[in-house]
């Protein structure tokens, strides 16, 4: 029997899980796939309902819904509690099962170029909502996080969810600092860079070699990428981490392995044609 997937948001034409997902099935010839449903906020809990009356297997669920699809849902996973948010949902002997792979998928990404452990030192530019599902996915690990957040408010949610989940965490003022030249990493995750805009935010001081991710990966390398790669940083991008939120889903719902270098050429090369 042919199973079927899905992403669910508002807007969604831009998403690219279908393709990653579909070269998936088709590199391990599976009976399976995965479409894109636009969905309003309003009508979320008709389509939750659609979704599992038609006998859709699992499907993921991005912005604005994350949250909101909460309450429709019967159970959360432990990802998915820390998160406070879902993005993947499996069904599982007729329930609803919530989870959560886009901080796993963050650190699957990044354990590609660091090892994670104590006394690693991560300043975590943002603290919004992919700030907080990085967060949580990395405090385990036992790595000192360090929140550095335009509106320091929101950045003190932030620290106070970290710690009460047991993680270690601190707040900087929004600039250049000590931290910065201490890091063993630092992640952008605010959305400045989106528009190719100048950050607000200076790196001089890092020091050469410090892994400098950015969570956005179109433009393929934003100005903050660039000016980290003039000063001599290692330097990621966001590509990988949507890459392996998707890997982590196909994991959750099929319980085998993904074949991640078909998901990735096609994601790779669904990009090159935005
Ligand atoms: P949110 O709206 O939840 O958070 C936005 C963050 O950006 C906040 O920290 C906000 O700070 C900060 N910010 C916005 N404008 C400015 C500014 N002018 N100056 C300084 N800080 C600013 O967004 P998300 O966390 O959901 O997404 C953030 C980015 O991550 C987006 O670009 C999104 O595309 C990308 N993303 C990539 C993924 C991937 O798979 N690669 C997955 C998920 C997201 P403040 O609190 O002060 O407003």
């Amino acid at each position: 029997m042919v199973k079927h997937f899905a992403v669910i948001g508002c807007p969604i034409a831009h998403s690219l899980s279908p393709v990653m997902h579909n070269a998936g099935y088709k590199a391990l010839d599976l009976a399976a796939d995965y479409q894109k449903f636009q969905v309003s906020p309003e009508d979320l809990g008709e389509a939750v309902l659609g979704l599992k009356a038609l006998g859709f297997s699992g499907w993921n669920v991005t912005v604005p819904h994350k949250e909101a699809i909460l309450p429709f849902l019967d159970e959360l996973t432990e990802e998915a509690r820390r998160a406070g948010a879902v993005n993947t949902v499996k069904v599982h002997k007729g329930r609803l099962i919530g989870h959560n792979t886009d901080g796993s998928g963050f650190v699957r990404s990044l354990q590609e170029h660091m090892e994670l452990g104590e006394g690693k030192k991560i300043v975590l530019l943002g603290a919004g909502g992919a700030a907080k599902g990085i967060a949580m996915a990395l405090a385990p690990f036992g790595v000192q996080l360090c929140i550095m957040n335009r509106t320091p408010e929101r950045g003190a949610e932030l620290l106070e969810k970290i710690r009460e989940w047991g993680g270690q965490a601190r707040q900087e003022v929004w600039g250049r600092g000590e931290w910065l030249t201490q890091a063993d990493c630092v992640i952008q995750t605010t959305s400045l860079g989106l528009k190719k805009e100048d950050y607000p935010f200076s790196l001089e001081g890092i020091h050469p070699g410090t892994l400098v991710v950015d969570i956005i990966f179109n433009p393929w390398e934003t100005p903050f990428l660039q000016s980290a790669k003039v000063l001599g940083c290692k330097i990621v991008n966001g590509m990988d981490m949507l890459l392996y939120q998707g890997v982590n889903a196909w994991e959750f719902w099929l319980e085998d392995k993904a074949p991640v270098d078909a998901m990735r050429k096609a994601l790779y090369q669904a990009l090159a044609q935005v």
